[in-house]
């Protein structure tokens, strides 16, 4: 997707309306047209980025910092008991929108949410899946 087609682009720039909570030059966040619950919240990048592991050391910090400080405000103001910050990575993981974003979800004790299901290791997978990923963080 190039960014003249993408929609956040077109969101950032004003073409698109959208329910804006925050601005600053770098960063936006508005709310999420079809919420997993009440307040669900992106913060995107304005500048195109299309994942987070393409995204620069800048844009990461940037974003980080405005979902916290955009995540105690809605917390706060949809009286939440907690928050679920998250990333989909690629189409496997679930991204439809090829621009950067975190999701900020207001959690409630009684919302019957459940994130995703968890397994088991075999006995001794978990030290071979150590290895696996330590092997490439050492070729950097
Ligand atoms: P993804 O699956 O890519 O992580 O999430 C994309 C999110 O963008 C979805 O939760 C979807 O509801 C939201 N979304 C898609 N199109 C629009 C739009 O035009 N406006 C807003 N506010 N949210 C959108
Ligand atoms: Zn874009």
């Amino acid at each position: 997707m190039t960014e003249t087609e993408c929609i956040f682009c077109k969101i950032v720039a004003g073409e698109i309306p959208s329910a804006k909570i925050y601005e600053d030059e770098d960063v936006v966040a508005f709310l999420d047209i079809n919420p997993t619950t009440r307040g669900h919240t992106l913060v995107v990048p304005k500048r195109h980025v299309a994942t987070f592991l393409e995204a620069d050391d800048e844009t990461i910090e940037k974003l980080i910092k405005v979902s916290r400080d955009v995540g105690k405000a809605i917390v706060k103001a949809m009286n939440a008991d907690g928050l679920n910050i998250g990333i989909n990575n690629g189409k496997a993981a679930g991204q439809i929108i090829f621009h950067l974003h975190f999701h900020l979800i207001p959690r409630y004790a009684n919302d019957g949410l459940k994130c995703w299901p968890q397994g088991k290791y075999e006995e001794g997978e978990i030290e071979k899946v150590k290895e696996e990923i330590l092997k490439v963080m050492q070729e950097k």
